[in-house]
């Protein structure tokens, strides 16, 4: 299996490879991931794959890698790509959950924001996530809501490289910016 990415993850510049399905080419001429999937670098080409794997069942306590697509008032509507921890793992599909906006850790994100949460509870055929009780749970990547590139972690902020913008309405997790599956 080759190296898993996540989306808006530097694969390579333009002088190494040429964009393949699954990537794209930024203004510095580097080749980013627009996927969680798998990394395929052949010849001078490089694809990203979207992975598919056998689910695993979830448990309270799991870490895992969500991706927020809806914000509600009281509720933020995610999808659950890969657990993380106890092992990782990625999903057939991805599995619909709940954050609740009960927190001000669990206000501190936006669509499209890739997070690490805490399965937290069940409840009527509901997945319950939290991003509250650890350093660890968080935002782990973001885009800029004006240039779509993605946000570098300054401090307790992210900043724009492009416009400059300073975001500082995020919970921003220590894994911010690194892409999970390289760690232990
Ligand atoms: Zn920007």
């Amino acid at each position: 299996m080759g190296k898993v990415v996540i989306p808006g993850e530097k694969l390579g510049v333009i002088e190494q490879y040429l964009p393949g399905e699954g990537t794209y080419l930024d203004q510095s001429g580097a080749v980013i991931s627009s996927l969680l999937g798998e990394a395929l670098p052949q010849d001078r080409k490089i694809t990203v794959k979207p992975i598919k794997d056998v689910k695993y069942p979830l448990s309270p306590g799991d870490m895992v890698i969500a991706v927020i697509w809806n914000s509600e008032r009281s509720q933020f509507l995610v999808k659950i790509l890969a657990l993380f921890k106890p092992r990782k793992l990625l999903f057939k599909s991805p599995i619909s959950a709940i954050i609740q906006k009960k927190t001000p850790e669990n206000r501190a994100a936006m669509p499209g924001d890739f997070v690490l949460a805490r399965v937290e509870s069940f409840i009527g055929g509901d997945v319950y996530l939290t991003m509250a009780g650890s350093t660890e749970l968080g935002v782990i990547s973001a885009v800029c809501r004006r240039c779509n590139v993605k946000l570098n972690r300054v401090g307790y902020t992210l900043v724009c490289s492009r416009c400059q913008q300073v975001y500082l309405d995020r919970k921003i997790s220590d894994h911010y910016g690194l892409n999970p599956f390289e760690r232990g």
